[in-house]
């Protein structure tokens, strides 16, 4: 049953069980849940972890959703009341968005964990040239967006194939095939048939961060789950600090959106 078929594509923070906003039909198209956050209607997402203990509550990286996780033994319902209860909260952290950097001569973007200046001349060569701390290009000036974000996802293309190789070399897989995402809200994800999904945004991020998720998709070509086995494998291939490399995405990687929106 096609409708049955889990996705094929499993979004990293999504790999445990979805639930359908309703019980209908499968051929029913369900009405997305949502919830008013400061006048603002987000979709409110829920869904179940098997290893979940309680209830917990965030925005999406791009903090244009909001996500419940419950345990197995959870009830939608509840999980409602629980997203309800924190409005307020939810409120202040939609508050405490990164402002939209607006790109421009003179703004500075994120860059390996870096922060580069946008220098920009008409007489500079057009092709955007990333220096240590800025990037330089020509051309014309209102098309500084999408000619700066085409270097960046250039640049993400070339290290992710490097990051993908030295991990598969140490995990004893074959290279995968890479593609890039624009997803708004995953970091990466890994499909059935071997294909791993990579969010361009990561170039903004340290190093070590962007290599921590390319390390978490291709422990999954080994493991297509968050068991003990995966885990075991990712502390395995991946050579620095985990921890600190997940902190850094729950607390900074809604900064990695504020630009190229
Ligand atoms: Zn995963």
């Amino acid at each position: 049953m096609a409708e049955r078929k889990p996705s094929a594509w499993l979004p990293d923070w999504a790999r445990p069980t979805w639930l359908a906003a309703t019980t209908a039909s499968p051929k029913a198209k369900p009405a997305p849940r949502t919830i008013a956050i400061a006048g603002q209607k987000l979709p409110l997402v829920i869904r179940k972890l098997a290893n979940a203990r309680q209830m917990s509550l965030r925005l999406s990286p791009d903090g244009r959703e909001v996500r419940v996780s419950i345990p197995q033994w959870g009830r939608v319902r509840d999980a409602e009341d629980f997203a309800h209860s924190r409005s307020e909260w939810l409120a202040q952290h939609l508050a405490a968005q990164p402002q939209p950097t607006v790109i421009q001569p003179g703004a500075d973007v994120p860059f390996r964990g870096a922060l580069l200046t946008i220098t920009w001349a008409e007489t500079l060569p057009r092709r955007p040239k990333i220096l240590a701390d800025r990037i330089e290009l020509g051309g014309p000036g209102n098309s500084l967006g999408p000619r700066l974000q085409r270097a960046l996802e250039a640049e993400a293309r070339r290290l992710f194939a490097d990051d993908l190789a030295h991990f598969c070399a140490r995990a004893g897989e074959a290279a995968p095939r890479l593609m890039l995402s624009r997803a708004q809200r995953r970091w990466g994800s890994c499909s059935s048939d071997r294909s791993i999904r990579l969010n361009w945004r990561l170039i903004m991020a340290p190093d070590a961060v962007r290599r921590s998720v390319v390390a978490h998709e291709v422990a999954h070509l080994a493991h297509f789950d968050h068991s003990a086995a995966f885990h075991a494998k990712l502390a395995l291939i991946y050579d620095d600090d985990l921890a600190a490399a997940n902190a850094w995405l729950k607390n900074e990687g809604r900064g990695l959106y504020a630009a190229f929106g």
